[in-house]
C-alpha cells in the first residue's frame, strides 16, 4: 500500500497552538485584513481560542480593525523569561506589528528588522494555548513571507481577491507561491472579497462591479477550494474603521455569511 507522502514540517512549532492560518492576497487593498479580522472573531464567537498576528508590514491595520489601537502588549513573566502578552479584544489575542511603530510615523522596515520583530511576536509571545492562529500577511510574495513560512508550520492558507483580473492575476502568484515545492503550504482555498453590491433601494438587484465570479472561476482553474464570497458592503467598511468587525452584528446576513465561510475555512 502506498502511503501518501506527507509534506515536509518546516519551522518550529509553537507548543499549545494547534493550528495556523495565513490570510494572504497578491495585491493590496482587496480586503484581506478585513477578511482575516472577521474570520478571527467568527472563530472566536464558535467558542475556539483564537490569535491573531498581523504581519502587514506595509499597513498593519488590525488595531484599528479589532479596536485596540494605541495599545501596547505588556511584558509578562513565564517561567522566568519575560514575554510579550497579546492584546485581546472580542475574544482575540493579537500582536500587530502597528504595535511596534509611533502612530502616523510611516516606519520602512528593513526585511531583517521586520522578520526579527515578527519572530519576536511568534516565539517571544504568551500566546497560550490556541485552536487557530491567523497570520494576516503582507499583499504580495516577497521576504516577509519566506521567512513566516520558514520559521512556522503553517497548517493551511486563504488567498484572498475580488474578481477584478488585476487582482486575479496577483491572487495566482499567491496560491504559486504557497504551492511552491521549497513552501508546500496547503491552499485551504481563495475568498472573492467586494464580490458584488446591493443598492438598499433596489435589494433584488446584485452590480458585479469588479467583475463576476472571477475568483471562484480562478479556484476552478486552479483546483483549488473556493471557500465563499463576501459582497461589498457599506456597514463592512464602517466596521472596520470604527473597530467592530461586521461579524459580530448578530442576526444579520454578514454574520451568517461570514459564519458559512468561516466553516469553509476549518
Ligand atoms: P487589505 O488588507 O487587502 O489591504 P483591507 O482589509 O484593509 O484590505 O480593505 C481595504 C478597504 O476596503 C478598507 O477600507 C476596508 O474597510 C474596505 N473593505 C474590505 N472589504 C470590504 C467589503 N466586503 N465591503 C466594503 N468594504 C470593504
Amino acid at each position: 500500500v502506498e502511503t501518501p507522502e506527507k509534506p515536509e514540517i518546516k519551522g518550529k512549532a509553537i507548543p499549545g497552538i494547534k493550528n495556523i492560518i495565513a490570510v494572504a492576497s497578491g495585491k493590496g487593498g482587496v480586503g484581506k485584513s478585513t477578511i482575516t479580522a472577521n474570520l478571527a472573531v467568527t472563530l472566536a464567537k464558535m467558542g475556539f481560542k483564537v490569535g491573531l498576528l498581523d504581519a502587514d508590514i506595509y499597513g498593519p491595520s488590525m488595531p484599528i480593525m479589532l479596536d485596540v489601537d494605541g495599545h501596547r502588549p505588556l511584558a509578562v513573566n513565564v517561567d522566568g523569561k519575560s514575554k510579550m502578552k497579546p492584546v485581546e479584544n472580542y475574544g482575540v489575542k493579537m500582536l500587530s506589528i502597528g504595535f511596534f511603530t509611533q502612530p502616523d510615523q510611516a516606519v520602512i522596515w528593513r526585511g531583517p528588522m521586520a522578520s526579527k520583530a515578527l519572530n519576536q511576536m511568534i516565539f517571544d509571545a504568551d500566546w497560550g494555548e490556541l485552536d487557530f492562529m491567523l497570520i494576516d500577511l503582507p499583499p504580495g510574495t516577497g521576504d516577509i513571507h519566506l521567512s513566516i513560512m520558514q520559521a512556522l508550520p503553517i497548517t493551511g492558507s486563504v488567498v484572498v481577491s475580488t474578481p477584478q483580473n488585476i487582482a486575479l492575476a496577483d491572487a495566482k502568484k499567491g496560491v504559486a507561491m504557497f504551492q511552491q515545492e521549497s513552501i508546500n503550504v496547503p491552499v485551504l482555498g481563495i475568498v472573492e472579497n467586494m464580490a458584488y453590491f446591493t443598492p438598499e433601494e433596489l435589494p433584488d438587484n446584485k452590480y458585479y462591479i469588479f467583475g463576476k465570479e472571477g475568483a471562484r472561476s480562478l479556484a476552478d482553474d486552479l483546483k483549488v477550494p473556493f471557500l465563499g464570497e463576501i459582497p461589498i458592503v457599506q456597514s463592512i467598511r464602517e466596521a472596520g474603521d470604527y473597530g467592530r468587525p461586521a461579524a459580530l452584528q448578530t442576526a444579520t446576513p454578514l454574520e451568517e455569511a461570514f459564519e458559512d465561510l468561516t466553516r469553509n475555512v476549518v
